[in-house]
């Protein structure tokens, strides 16, 4: 088999190896344009759409759980006199927890998307690598 000699130290290799013996350097894929396809999936992974979609769905949530924290029940028993304060409170509380539970979602669903967005960034480089 024909030999190879690595562009990065020089040493002679065997035909059949990918890697360099002697400093682990790729044979057959120039250096540039591997640090191309890196800077590609960098580029990629940080222009992910899912990430102010994942900050809103956290804001909601410290929002929902802000309120209802300091937001105080009224004050006293509950009577006649005060019954519709307490029940203004509780719709408040309801509130409290739909923005919550809407946070929530909004956060994982683009938590998950945000991952398989990386996920697909980091197989373009494997499929290139492949290829070549
Ligand atoms: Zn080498």
């Amino acid at each position: 088999m024909e030999k190879k000699i690595c562009s990065k130290c020089g040493a002679e290799n065997p035909g059949g190896n990918l890697l360099c013996k002697n400093c682990g350097e790729e044979l057959y894929r120039p250096r540039v344009e591997r640090e191309e396809e890196e800077q590609e999936t960098i580029r990629r992974i940080k222009s992910n759409p899912a990430i102010p979609w994942m900050s809103i769905g956290c804001i909601l949530v410290i929002v929902g759980l802000g309120l209802s924290i300091v937001i105080q029940p009224p004050s006293g028993e509950y009577t006649t006199t005060t019954a519709k304060e307490w029940e203004t409170y509780a719709d408040f509380l309801k509130y409290c927890s739909i923005i919550n539970i809407i946070g929530l979602l909004l956060f994982m669903v683009a938590t998950i998307y945000g991952m398989s967005w990386n996920a697909d960034a980091i197989r373009m480089i494997y499929s290139k690598i492949k290829k070549t």
